[in-house]
């Protein structure tokens, strides 16, 4: 088959391989039908992910159709339409139990298995690719879900909802902020009314991007980078800011924003991936009671969130912006890392 394989830091191929194969009895081996690039991708590309080494299969997100199975699969079966979860994980271990599959301890103990890290699977920017514990990490998809919207559920809306709405502890009536209006973050704007939130204010330097976040659940938008960013916010919540605060970037000076515009009391999640420190001004949050959480997304709400997109009450359709054969995979590279210009937000590729 071919694959587009990662060959250190600024180099990639897309090449023959050899097609994936069974391997444990729990596994599928799937026809990619549809798969996307994640910023992941382009961090793991730039050599930020030292787990990921050369000659792995990129990619992670993928919607496909089920070629084989192994003979401990329950609930997939061959022909079987499928959303690859972004975390493959066994289901049965300490951590899958108590909901943080993205630390599975299946495998030889390494935690945090799956296609993020990246050090045992191969990825689904290929014709085909092998599932690990097919029955936890497949899900069927129903007719009447395009792929379009199914490949979102692979990773950006569960990361959306699960680290942004969730971990932020978003309540009925709440105003959210979300700083960064990238896939990530329209994902947490998009699911935010699922916990009741009333105002929704999308936050970016990008006014394109701001626009599209208008059309997916925020009530409001505010251009940063100008002076009048953190009074707009205060406006909006009668000068004593917001009950959540997300963070979807991942740079310090975002992370500060959200410190900045949180309410006494408030919650700041963390979305965005660092990949370096960041200074925390301790007696500030302290005097401000603030609690942050942050986390690798679980998908273990993939489920819950396909049933919403099959009745059409999440927009993940809106997102793909450009469309390119899965044999022209260079290009949709090049125009999803110049997004600046070319204004894309998710670029779907399919076999
Ligand atoms: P993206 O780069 O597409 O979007 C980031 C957005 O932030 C852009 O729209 C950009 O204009 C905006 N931005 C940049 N600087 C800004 C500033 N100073 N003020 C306001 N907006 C600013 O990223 P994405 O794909 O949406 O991902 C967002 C983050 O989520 C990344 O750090 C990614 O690595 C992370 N992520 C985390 C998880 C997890 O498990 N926690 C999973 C997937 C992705
Ligand atoms: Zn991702």
């Amino acid at each position: 088959m071919k694959a587009l394989v990662f060959h250190g830091p600024g180099t990639k191929s897309w090449e023959e391989v050899p097609d994936p194969q069974l391997v444990d009895a729990t596994d599928a081996v799937v026809r990619i039908d549809a798969t996307t690039i994640c910023g992941t991708d382009l961090h793991i590309l730039k050599g930020d992910v030292p787990a990921v080494t050369d000659g792995r299969i990129l990619g992670h997100e993928g919607v496909g159709t089920v070629l084989a199975v192994g003979s401990a699969v329950r609930n997939i079966a061959v022909g079987d339409r499928v959303i690859i979860a972004c975390i493959s994980s066994c289901g049965v271990c300490t951590y899958c139990r108590s909901g943080n599959p993205s630390h599975c301890l299946a495998d030889e103990g390494a935690p945090g298995i799956g296609w993020i890290l990246g050090h045992l699977i191969d990825g689904t920017q290929a014709e085909m690719v092998r599932i690990p514990f097919a029955d936890n990490s497949l899900y069927k998809l129903p007719a009447g879900v395009p792929d379009d919207a199914a490949v979102l559920l692979s990773d950006i809306f569960p990361t959306g909802f699960e680290m942004g709405v969730r971990y932020g502890r978003v309540k009925p009536g709440d105003t959210v902020a979300v700083v960064g209006a990238g896939p990530v973050g329209l994902a947490v704007m998009a699911t935010a009314g699922l916990y009741g939130a009333a105002q929704v204010i999308a936050i970016d330097l990008d006014q394109n991007r701001l626009e599209l976040a208008r059309t997916v659940g925020a009530t409001h938008s505010v251009v940063s980078g100008t002076d009048a960013w953190k009074q707009q916010v205060m406006d909006l919540t009668d000068g004593f800011g917001v009950d959540v605060a997300v963070e979807a970037v991942g740079i310090p000076a975002t992370f500060q924003m959200c410190v900045d515009l949180v309410r006494p009391g408030g919650t700041v999640a963390n979305v965005g991936v660092h990949g370096k420190p960041v200074q925390l001004d301790l007696q500030d949050l302290w005097i401000k009671n603030i609690a942050i959480t942050m986390g690798l997304v679980n998908t273990d709400t993939l489920g819950m969130l396909l049933k919403l997109v099959a009745q059409r009450k999440l927009p993940a359709e809106a997102f793909v912006t450009h469309r390119f054969a899965l044999s022209d995979v260079e290009s949709a590279y090049e125009t999803f890392g110049d997004a600046a210009s070319t204004k894309a937000i998710k670029v779907l590729m399919t076999g």
